[in-house]
């Protein structure tokens, strides 16, 4: 196993490294947020431990950069404050885990296996198909840079079939995604919810990104 430590704490930075070095982890360590951009782009590490305050960048552009540029490595920030913030402002920005200082090393350890078994699978933070653009924690929409306005349900379903555009998703899938199981399966709402979907996010573009695919469900296509 291969460690980013992005960590201007000196002391702090070679306390971690040895622990990991003992746990048989390799660690890279850097005191500055642009050239951990550097060092992710060259090297497929396996996670990275980035501190929120860092001298040329904060924690949350680096994350944010890393990201952008397609660097799926699990992150895990270690935020000095426990404000809750900090915490939910990293984890929407694309963060998988944080740890608040002090902590103790068997933790992070911990933590690290757990980030280190789940993998690299892309997981942006904004979701994006074509020019079609949704931000789960700041719950916007927009397409071509044009704010949508959608109810808390057309938000969910649209939510689902951008998570898997592409793919067909039958009438059970997006219910179970979008819908409470006291939802009741008989009614036509997921056709009624498309339609409305359909009347924000395609109609006013002139776009049919959302595909009724016969017999089978329902589809999200990059258009352009
Ligand atoms: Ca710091």
């Amino acid at each position: 196993m291969r460690v980013l430590l992005v960590e201007d704490e000196v002391r702090m930075a070679s306390v971690i490294r040895r622990s990991l070095g003992k746990e048989g982890w390799a660690a890279d360590v850097t005191t500055r947020g642009q050239e951990s951009l550097v060092m992710a782009a060259g090297v497929d590490y396996d996670a990275i431990v980035l501190d929120l305050m860092l001298p040329d960048m904060s924690g949350f552009e680096v994350c944010r950069a890393l990201r952008e540029r397609g660097v799926w490595a699990p992150v895990l920030i270690l935020t000095a404050r426990d404000a809750v913030e900090d915490r939910v402002r990293g984890l929407d920005g694309g963060a998988d885990d944080y740890l608040v200082k002090p902590f103790a090393l068997a933790e992070l350890h911990a933590r690290l296996r757990s980030l280190a078994r789940r993998g690299r699978p892309e997981r942006p933070a904004v979701l994006e198909v074509g020019d079609l653009r949704l931000d789960p924690a700041g719950r916007e929409v927009t397409r071509g840079g044009v704010e949508i306005q959608l109810s808390a349900k057309e938000f969910a379903l649209l939510e689902t079939l951008m998570r898997h555009a592409g793919d067909v998703l039958s009438r059970l899938e997006l219910i179970e995604h979008a819908w409470d199981i006291a939802y009741e399966v008989r009614s036509n709402v997921v056709e009624v919810y498309v339609r409305r979907l359909r009347d924000k996010v395609d109609r006013p573009f002139g776009r049919e990104s959302i595909e009724t695919v016969r017999g089978a469900g329902y589809r999200l296509r990059e258009t352009t």
